[in-house]
Order: structure tokens, then C-alpha cells, then sequence
């Protein structure tokens, strides 16, 4: 007898099935005695489709597309309505609905096309009415099942956030109007992800793929026994299964190490998602939608300790190297601030950094994206005077070993260099955050998915976890 808050998106909630057969889930976990709360984001690729709109609307103002666009959500909704719910009276009421809401977005659209343009503002509007179509069809298919189910926005649960369109953050008050909105609870309430209110009212976001948010905000609130991620993925993973077929489920790993591993690719959850979450200790977990019986990955506040310390390997491909030396830049401090703060300034993501002890350079590791930019503001910065050489790699990419095993342990770091040795492969930068949860390298791009290959191996990774 547990109180879980349950998350579904993407493929989860891609179609009628789809959502009738989270309904049946939730029924079931019901049944056995749970207490229910849904989370639901938007039919599986809305979200994009909503934003691809009302930046054409702005930029070509053309009518018709936005009723082309809005017809084709109508029967997209409609049709996965009709697949999730049969009961005629409560069908017939979420299609109503649906077309109250695509009528108010309709008109939302047209005011961009005849405006030209699109603040943040308007824009968390738009698109946050995949949400607001999905949830009452889920509830619907609830209701459908003989269970009382209500469906409610972000805001309407009591979600208020501050005022930053796109990017807005839960304010205190939200732990408080949460309860005294769904407590007790009424049969399995769903509520929109992703989108919430400011102090006045007005619609905003939680950023993409801010559902998740939405559900660690909630489960924290409400004072759940855990929070349930549901997936297509088998949970997290000891690393990608393209690269390594055997490739297994860690069945706990703490928060630190989940940290670790989203900024290298494994993008299961963001962290920043499930910080309220960790920060009440309710434990989390990542469950797969077509497995609904195993147990997944369960994430925790404090560490797990494994035999063998290493958890999962890791590759970030789109990736390149930065290189700043110069023979001036030994003993002369400030240079490094202004490299990065000079890249900051423009936006560019860092995902490692290292600097010799000899100070004679640094290396970073930026995102394949920003490379340009990136370099264009270092030489910007240093024109001529302690900094010699600016030069760039884009063939790399960056492979990391996770796993808080590691902290105190003697000889992990000379495990994967070895392994590497062995396999002939060359490594180029190295880097290790005093924590000690994440060794991470650089390799050659031809090289990277060898040496994820061979540290799986290494480390023991395909046996019992
Ligand atoms: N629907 C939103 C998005 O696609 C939120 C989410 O899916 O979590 O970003
Ligand atoms: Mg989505």
C-alpha cells in the first residue's frame, strides 16, 4: 500500500492504446491498493509540432496552415480518444472539450500570424496545449474503467512558478497548495506536466521536457511513497544498448551517479527533474512501459556501493576539443576565468575541463554545436597577449566510467587506462572531478565506441549488478 505518482510521456501516451493501457496500469495499481496520481506530457511528438507551428504563423502569417495544422490535431485527438474510451457519453464529453481547447488555440495562432511575432510569454501558451489535450482523454479512459478521475493543468493543481516563460521555477508556496488541492485523493486524479501558472495567472513552462518536473514537484508535495518514470527504456542502463548489446539495467544507483551519467548522454532523466524529489528522500524510479512487472531503475538519495565500484560507461559523441597554450599563460592567473567567462557570455555549453599542472594550457570540451562560437570568442578575448594558440579538434569524443564506487577506491583510474592501453587506443585529455564519481577521457571519435566496448567489459558490467 503505497502512494505513487506515476509519469507517462513520449511513447507511453503516443496513441489510444497507449493510453488506455496506462489507464489499465493505473487501475491495476490501484486495485492492489495504491494510491494514484498521473502525470501525463503531451501525445508523443505534439509538443514539437505546437512550437513548429506558431513559429511559421510568425514568420509567414499564413491562415490556412494554421487551420490545416489544427484540423489535423483534431482528428489526431479525437481518433485517440475514440481508441481509448468506449463509454459514448464520456467520449462524446472529452471531444467536446477537445474542441473548446483547439478553438482557443486556433485563435491564439491567428493572432500570431497577423502580429508577426512570438514573445515567450505567447509561446508557453501554445505550448502547453499538448498537455491540456491529453490529460482529460487519459482521464476520460479512467473514468472509462469505473474509476473517478479528474484531469487538471499544472496550475490548476497548484503548481505557481515564477514568471520566466520557457524556463519558469516552482516558488515555495506550491508544497503548500499542492495538498489542499488533491488531498485526500479522489479516485486517480491526472494532471498535465510540463506547464504551470505564475502569481497572476498566466500559463508558463517548466522548459522542455519539464513533465518530469511536473511529477518530482507533485510526488514531493503530496509526500509520496515514490515517484514512477515510466519509459520506454528498460530503466538506466550500464551503457548504450547500440554499443553493447548485453547491455543491463542498474537496479540502483543514487542521485549523484544518475547526475553523472545524464550529462554524458544517458539522458534518462535531468537531474534538476528530480530534485525535489531527492531533496524529501523519495525514492525514485525508472520503469519501462511494456515491462510493467520489472522493477527498473530505482534512484535514491544516498549511495548504493556495488562490488565492483564502476556503474556504467558512458559516450558523449557530439563533442570537440578546445586547446588555449601559450608559454605566457604559466604563473599568470585571470587567464582562465576569461576564457570562460568569454565563453559563457556567448552561451557555450562546457562539458570538461582540464588544465596541466604546467599551466602552459588548457583544454575544454564544449559541444559539437558551439564549437565555432566558442573559439571565435577566445581569440576574441585574447588577441595577442598571454595566450599563443587557439587550435580545435572536432574528431573526438568524450567517454566516462560512473559509479561513487570509485571515491577512495585505489587503482579504478588505472583499470581504464589500462584497459584502453590494451585495446590500442589512444587518450588525449583526462579529467576527474575531486568527488570522484566520474572518471572521464577523450578519445578519438573511431576509437569511442572500442572503448566503451572494452570498460563494459572491463568492469564486469554484463554479470549480476
Ligand atoms: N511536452 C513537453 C515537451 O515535449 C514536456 C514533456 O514531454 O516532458 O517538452
Ligand atoms: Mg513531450
Amino acid at each position: 500500500m503505497a502512494r505513487l505518482v506515476m509519469k507517462f510521456g513520449g511513447v507511453s501516451v503516443a496513441d489510444g492504446k497507449r493510453l488506455r493501457h496506462v489507464g489499465e496500469m493505473a487501475k491495476q495499481f490501484r486495485d492492489e491498493g495504491n494510491e494514484v496520481v498521473i502525470i501525463t506530457s503531451a501525445l508523443q511528438g505534439v509538443t514539437d509540432q505546437l512550437l513548429e507551428c506558431a513559429r511559421k504563423a510568425a514568420k509567414e502569417g499564413n491562415t490556412a496552415d494554421v487551420e490545416d495544422f489544427i484540423k489535423r490535431l483534431t482528428e489526431r485527438h479525437n481518433q485517440t480518444a475514440a481508441d481509448a474510451i468506449k463509454d459514448p457519453k464520456i467520449l462524446k464529453e472529452v471531444q467536446e472539450g477537445t474542441a473548446n481547447k483547439l478553438n482557443d488555440l486556433e485563435k491564439a495562432y491567428v493572432g500570431i500570424c497577423y502580429l508577426g511575432e512570438i514573445t515567450p510569454r505567447s509561446l508557453d501558451y501554445i505550448s502547453g496545449y499538448g498537455e491540456q489535450l491529453a490529460a482529460p482523454i487519459l482521464s476520460g479512459a479512467i473514468r472509462d474503467l469505473g474509476i473517478e478521475s479528474k484531469d487538471y493543468t499544472g496550475g490548476d493543481a497548484g503548481i505557481i512558478t515564477t514568471s520566466d516563460y520557457g524556463d519558469a521555477r516552482p516558488l515555495e508556496k506550491t508544497y503548500e497548495l499542492i495538498p489542499e488541492r488533491l488531498m485526500p485523493l479522489k479516485g486517480i486524479p491526472v494532471i498535465t506536466g510540463f506547464i504551470a501558472k505564475d502569481e497572476k495567472g498566466v500559463t508558463t513552462t517548466l522548459g522542455r521536457g519539464g513533465s518530469d518536473f511536473s511529477a518530482s514537484i507533485i510526488g514531493a508535495a503530496i509526500g509520496a511513497d515514490e515517484i514512477w518514470f515510466w519509459k520506454e527504456t528498460q530503466g538506466v542502463l550500464t551503457t548504450d544498448p547500440k554499443i553493447v548489446p548485453e547491455a543491463k539495467t542498474i537496479p540502483a544507483i543514487s542521485y549523484k551517479e544518475a547526475m553523472e551519467l545524464s550529462f554524458f548522454g544517458a539522458k534518462v532523466l535531468h537531474p534538476r527533474a528530480i530534485e525535489p524529489a531527492i531533496k524529501r528522500e523519495i525514492p525514485v524510479r525508472v520503469k519501462c512501459t511494456f515491462d510493467i512487472t520489472s522493477a527498473g531503475t530505482q534512484i535514491v538519495h544516498s549511495d548504493v556501493p556495488k562490488k565492483d565500484v564502476i556503474k556504467a560507461v558512458t559516450l558523449a559523441k557530439n563533442v570537440a576539443l578546445l586547446n588555449i597554450s601559450g608559454a605566457e599563460m604559466i604563473g599568470a592567473p585571470g587567464v582562465a576565468a576569461r576564457a570562460f567567462t568569454a565563453m559563457a557570455r556567448t552561451g557555450v555549453n562546457i562539458i570538461m575541463i582540464s588544465q596541466s599542472s604546467s599551466e602552459a594550457n588548457i583544454s575544454v570540451v564544449v559541444d559539437a554545436r558551439h564549437l565555432e562560437k566558442a573559439e571565435a570568442a577566445l581569440v576574441t578575448e585574447f588577441p595577442h597577449d598571454q595566450v599563443k594558440e587557439i587550435t580545435h579538434d572536432n574528431g573526438i569524443s568524450v567517454v566516462a566510467v560512473v559509479g561513487s564506487g570509485m571515491a577512495g577506491t585505489p587503482g579504478v583510474a588505472a583499470r581504464v587506462f589500462k584497459a584502453m592501453g590494451g585495446a590500442n587506443i589512444n587518450v588525449m585529455m583526462i579529467s576527474q572531478a575531486a568527488s570522484e564519481h566520474n572518471i572521464s577521457f577523450v578519445v578519438r571519435s573511431k576509437d569511442a565506441e572500442r572503448a566503451v566496448q572494452e570498460l563494459h567489459r572491463e568492469f564486469g558490467l554484463y554479470g549480476v549488478l
